[in-house]
């Protein structure tokens, strides 16, 4: 579960899930942390029960000693004996009261890592943060940015007015995902800035920021729950009804049906014995439930096959209406009707443009279409 919910921490932040997960993960840790309480009073008891049935032990030990020693019964060698006896039985105890210390300190390690886990996991908004309202448009100015050493963005420049679709295409590696997640600031730019609706993006809420954001990324997270669970994540008060008509939305609606227990099925920890593709349909369906005003969609039809790809495409169409959406797609016919495409290169923006402007311009995309093309004519 633990595991789960780091894995997943993107989604979660995403579908303003945050709460709800960190109580429950308050709620069990408190659980675990009494169980620490009890075992470490239970250990202090035994401790002491041991101390003091050892310590009478050895005084009566010594007294009939003694007094068999006093009345001659034994002679002395026999009573030094048994008392090195005594004296030497006393290690062993010693170290099993170890041993119990040493799992007292294995669930102390434990506890911390608790501890960790239930700290804040990211930077307070600022005083003067906003909630987003509205989105009208996206501008990202200069922007520059690093994990770490390696830059992966240079300078990267766009602007996206409401209602459009970016598309984004480039190499494995070209920063396509990273972009996307400045986007929704898992990460703040390094220079540069971005604007949404005017407002500098660290001028606004983080929940309010992705709240407005319904996305589909290349890693799918699915947590350990029903299917109708996992589908109304973004939206817990949706309807049965709600949640089947997004679950037919994106073609998930067939699979569910065949499985044994439909949507009451329970999924293991990330989807279970789902297929790749069918996990990705239960993403589309959580984003279809819950429409936010941006869609971001990473790969979001990478795994289905070309066949239910078609046939989502529409629904994907019918979704992105008035919606501001950012699409990365290799394959070039998933983004040929965005507004913008743009193609990057190492980080940095090579090319933008219509399809129509691409196509006149005749370079790298031009070469791409061309080349994607044929391998699909074949
Ligand atoms: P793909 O088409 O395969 O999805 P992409 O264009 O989305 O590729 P990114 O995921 O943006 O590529 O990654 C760009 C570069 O950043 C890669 O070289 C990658 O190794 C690096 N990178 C990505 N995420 C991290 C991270 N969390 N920490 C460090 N480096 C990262
Ligand atoms: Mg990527």
């Amino acid at each position: 579960f633990f595991l789960d919910s780091v894995r997943g921490m993107k989604d979660i932040q995403l579908f303003g899930y945050v709460k709800q997960r960190l109580d429950e993960i308050q709620q069990r840790s408190q659980k675990i942390d009494t169980a620490f309480e009890r075992i470490k009073d239970q250990e202090a008891k035994v401790r002491v029960y041991t101390e003091v049935a050892v310590s009478a032990f050895n005084i009566i030990m010594l007294f009939t000693g003694l007094i068999l020693f006093s009345l001659d019964k034994i002679d002395f060698s026999a009573f030094l004996i048994g008392v090195i006896l005594l004296m030497s039985s006393y290690g062993p105890v010693i170290a099993l009261s170890n041993l119990s210390s040493n799992l007292l300190q294995t669930l102390a390690s434990g506890e911390r890592v608790l501890s960790l886990l239930a700290e804040e996991p990211e930077l307070k908004d600022v005083e003067s943060a906003v909630d987003l309202k509205e989105v009208s448009r996206i501008d990202v100015e200069n922007v520059s940015f690093a994990y770490g050493e390696e830059q992966i963005l240079s300078d990267v420049s766009l602007s996206v007015k409401k209602g459009e679709i970016l598309g984004i295409h480039g190499r494995s590696g070209s920063g396509k995902s990273t972009l996307l997640k400045l986007l929704m600031r898992f990460y703040d730019t390094d220079s540069g800035e971005i604007d949404v609706s005017g407002h500098p993006i660290t001028e606004i809420t983080r929940d309010s920021l992705r709240a407005s954001y319904g996305m589909v990324l290349q890693e799918t997270w699915l947590k350990h729950a029903t299917i109708r669970e996992n589908i109304a994540m973004g939206k817990p008060e949706a309807t049965k009804e709600e949640i089947i008509e997004a679950a037919k939305a994106s073609h998930a609606h067939g699979f569910i049906k065949r499985l044994p227990e439909g949507y009451d099925s329970i999924l293991g920890e990330d989807g279970g014995s789902l297929s790749q593709g069918q996990k990705q349909l239960l993403c589309i369906a959580r984003v279809m439930l819950c429409l936010p005003p941006m869609l971001i969609l990473d790969e979001a039809t990478s795994s289905i096959d070309t066949r239910t790809e078609l046939k989502i495409q529409n629904a994907f169409a019918k979704m992105m209406e008035g919606r501001t959406s950012f699409i990365v797609a290799h394959r070039l016919s998933t983004i040929q009707e965005a507004d913008v495409i743009l193609v990057m290169k190492d980080g940095d923006i090579i090319e933008a443009g219509s399809h129509d402007e691409l196509m006149k311009a005749d370079g790298f995309y031009t070469q791409l279409y061309n080349s994607q093309f044929d391998e699909e004519e074949e």
